[in-house]
């Protein structure tokens, strides 16, 4: 390609790292071309610009009843979000200790009562401090799933809680 088109695809790239106030380099500009700055971008930024909103996680799976009718658990409404949750834990190297617990189960590991987890919304993720932060905030820039996004340390140490809501 011409320098002036490597030019115009140089400010076009800027623009995306940047947003819209950024402006291009002026063309007479004698500085090396290549130097971005994508450091500043905010990682969800990164994730949503570079592979969609979505990171290949199915982030409509909170949109069902909750898997638990009745006192007991539904598979088809629990695999949704148990896809989802197994999604995020690829997606951030993580994997997952703990999911559906009948109450019983979540009594003896020393879970809330009426926690999520007994109502087969909540999945618990670990991993490295930065993956479980990473998820995080991948998590909490998608509230429109979750009602719980914490990392906290009970039961069995420090973990991701990642609780869905339900329709
Ligand atoms: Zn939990």
């Amino acid at each position: 390609m011409s320098y002036q088109e490597a030019l115009g695809r140089i400010s076009d790239i800027q623009r995306q790292a940047a947003g819209p106030a950024a402006t291009a380099q002026p063309a007479a500009a004698e500085t090396p071309v290549a130097a971005t700055s994508s450091g500043s971008t905010s990682f969800a930024a990164q994730l949503s610009s570079a592979q969609g909103a979505t990171d290949g996680i199915p982030v409509a799976a909170y949109k069902s009843a909750q898997p638990v009718q009745n006192g007991k658990l539904v598979e088809s409404l629990y695999a949704p979000r148990e896809q989802a949750a197994k999604a995020i834990a690829a997606r951030f190297g993580l994997h997952i200790t703990s999911s559906y617990r009948s109450p019983a189960h979540n009594a003896e590991v020393g879970g809330v009562p009426n926690s999520l987890h007994t109502r087969g919304l909540a999945f618990d993720l670990v991993g490295s401090d930065s993956q479980m932060q990473k998820a995080k905030a991948w998590a909490e820039s998608h509230k429109e799933m979750f009602q719980e996004v914490l990392v906290h340390d009970v039961g069995s140490g420090l973990h991701l809680h990642l609780g869905f809501r339900s329709s």
